[in-house]
């Protein structure tokens, strides 16, 4: 295990090499499995997800978005970190399938009803994988528009949504397609779901809602194939006249939507910086020790000076990842879960996830690069992580377009302390 900077407590050092054991022992070993099966066998009841689903909410890592008060564990956030990066490090996949899992369930811990609760407690409680979320943001014709909306300043240029939801009867009715890039859709009970009201003026008027997915009218598309994170099941969702209660709309219509979609956004770039630094870090430990190892030219591989550099190259940006994404997280988690003032910075959010991404892949390529052909093996864990690096560039927003919202944060906003909440919802009452 690496040394830590922040000379962790004998606590927070157990838990890093508890959950380190459980990424090596539990996670990684399922996750080859899952690469190399047809995506139909990986949604089966038998399928090694579903082991490794139950044994995380066993452990409680389901939970790692629900504060103390509201029956979450009773963690640091530097020890959500700790658990983040060493989930990254088994399984960028699976790390995602327990992050986008907790999606509408802590959301609606955050943000809903009473009635809502009595759902997130059964999920909280469950162990059997009887209850798994999903997130329900893109669709065919919005995959980046969702992020670009937030900053904005034009409504209506981004058009109508494909998912709509209109009151009727004290009930919602929700109709549309999310697209077929939804983590876990295929093996969710339960969607946290960003629906366009139906005489909305565009997606940005919106409500976020948790649709049971054994409602009636909800169907589910066929698990698509992908180059990387295969161990996390994707397809689309569609929804046909489907009812859900008033309760389960937790966040309304109005202002907050657009900050609640905004400060999601922070924590999910959390997450995902913290799961990239994992990547990272597990590319340039497979590269470490194949270099130590390897013998070319009569020594081994670390003798050689360009291979030197390259080790070097990784481990400084592996470390610096890991330390910024960190203090990231602190301050998002303090400003969301602690104070719950909903200011978190998004620009500081956003780079976490950015910054974290783009090493996750470098370090990856450099990596492969220090195998020669082996790297290109399917037989090498490193073949692996160079394609889940890759799908990483896309997954929760593209490394372009979080860059460009963040910009748009940074042009209007670098000289405040924390959040332009007040101009989201200014600009919402005036369009
Ligand atoms: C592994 C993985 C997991 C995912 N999980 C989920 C999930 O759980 N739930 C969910 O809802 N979605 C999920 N997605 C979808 C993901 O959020 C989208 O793929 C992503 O936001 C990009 O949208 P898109 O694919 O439609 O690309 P597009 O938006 O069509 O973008 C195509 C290209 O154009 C660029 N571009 C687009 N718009 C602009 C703009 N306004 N300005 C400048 N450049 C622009 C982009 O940078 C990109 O290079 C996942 C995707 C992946 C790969």
């Amino acid at each position: 295990m690496y040394p830590d900077l922040d000379e962790l407590s004998e606590e927070d050092e157990l838990l890093k090499s508890e959950v380190h054991r459980f990424a090596e022992e539990v996670m990684r070993p399922a996750s080859v499995k899952l690469d190399r099966m047809p995506p139909d066998d990986r949604v089966k009841p038998s399928s090694p997800y579903f082991k490794v689903l139950k044994e995380m909410k066993k452990l409680g890592y389901h939970k790692l978005h629900v504060s103390p008060e509201l029956g979450g564990p009773n963690l640091s956030p530097l020890q959500r970190y700790i658990i983040m990066e060493e989930l990254g490090w088994g399984s960028l996949g699976l790390a995602t399938a327990i992050g986008v899992d907790s999606i509408p369930f802590s959301s609606a811990a955050l943000t809903g009803s009473e009635k809502l609760m009595e759902l997130v407690l059964a999920w909280m409680n469950d162990t059997e994988c009887r209850y798994h979320g999903c997130w329900g943001v893109t669709e065919p014709e919005h995959g980046s528009d969702y992020l670009m909306i937030i900053r904005d300043e034009d409504y209506l240029k981004f058009g109508r949504g494909n998912v709509t939801a209109r009151r009727e009867g004290g009930e919602w009715v929700i109709n549309g397609q999310k697209s077929a890039w939804v983590s876990a859709a295929p093996v969710a009970t339960h969607c946290g779901l960003h629906a366009q009201l139906a005489d909305g003026r565009s997606i940005a008027d919106g409500i976020f809602c948790i649709v049971p997915l054994s409602a009636e009218g909800v169907e589910k598309g066929k698990p698509v194939d992908m180059l990387g994170m295969r161990d996390c099941p994707q397809g689309e969702l569609f929804f046909n006249e489907v009812r859900i209660p008033e309760d389960y709309v937790a966040v309304p219509p109005g202002p907050f939507y657009g900050i609640f979609a905004d400060q999601l956004l922070c924590l999910t770039s959390c997450a995902v910086g913290a799961f990239s630094v994992g990547l990272a870090r597990a590319a340039f430990e497979e590269a470490l020790r194949y270099a130590r190892q390897r013998v070319q030219g009569g020594v081994p591989l670390v003798k050689h000076k360009n291979i030197k550099l390259a080790l070097y190259r990784m481990f400084e940006k592996v470390e610096s990842a890991r330390y910024y994404v960190r203090k990231a997280m602190m301050y998002t988690h303090r400003r969301i879960f602690e104070k719950r003032s909903f200011d978190a910075s998004p620009r500081h959010a956003r780079m976490a996830q950015v910054y974290a991404k783009r090493i996750a892949y470098e370090v990856a390529d450099e990596a492969l690069q220090v195998f020669g052909a082996y790297g290109l093996s399917k037989e090498m864990m490193i073949e692996k992580l160079f394609r889940d690096a890759r799908s990483l560039q896309i997954e929760d927003g593209t490394i372009e377009v979080l860059s460009l919202e963040a910009a748009e944060d940074v042009i209007n906003n670098y000289e405040k302390t924390y959040y332009d909440a007040d101009l989201i919802a200014k600009r919402y009452q005036e369009a």
